[in-house]
């Protein structure tokens, strides 16, 4: 089972193409709760738009960190985006209907999830995105059967 994965990303179409592998290693696989931690700029909104793009999304992703969530209608599946930096307590997640949001086949991406820790569900792939030189090293981490299979499917 691979439980880790590290990769370095030395521009931003690197870090969009990870993100359309990841969308490729995701086909299949309806529910995945992916969690992005990284520092302001690292990355994190620009491997959204990678995956989105790849799953046939043609419009700008633009990041939600005032909305704190922004959905799209995917071919076979919802997503919901969200940016929890500006989220004060994670109760408001309660507030904006989380819970009824996430039932059924859903890619739910969270760009700094440690703030909603407690009202959001257990990630199956934690990605951490932190920079190196000019570029940005990823990390990707599995701890789920699914997170580990989206793992194993991306290229070497
Ligand atoms: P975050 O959502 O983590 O705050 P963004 O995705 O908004 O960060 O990206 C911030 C900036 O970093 C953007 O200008 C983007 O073009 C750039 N960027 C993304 N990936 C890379 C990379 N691998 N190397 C260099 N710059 C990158
Ligand atoms: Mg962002």
């Amino acid at each position: 089972m691979t439980a880790s994965v590290q990769r370095l990303l030395e521009d931003e179409p690197a870090t969009m193409a990870l993100g359309s592998e990841l969308a490729a290693a995701g086909r299949g696989l309806p529910r995945q709760i992916v969690y992005l931690h990284g520092d302001l700029g690292a990355g994190k909104t620009t491997l959204v738009r990678g995956m989105l793009r790849a799953l046939g999304h043609a419009g700008i992703v633009r990041s939600p960190t005032y909305t704190l969530l922004e959905p799209y209608d995917l071919a076979d599946r919802g997503c919901l985006h969200l940016d929890l930096y500006r989220l004060a307590d994670a109760g408001e997640l309660d507030y904006i209907g989380l819970r009824e949001l996430l039932s059924g086949p859903v890619l739910v991406l969270v760009e700094w999830p440690e703030r909603g820790l407690g009202a959001l569900p257990e990630p199956d792939l934690s990605i951490t995105l932190s920079y190196r030189g000019t570029g940005r090293e990823a990390v990707l981490e599995a701890s789920s059967d699914v997170g580990a299979r989206l793992l194993e499917s991306l290229p070497g």
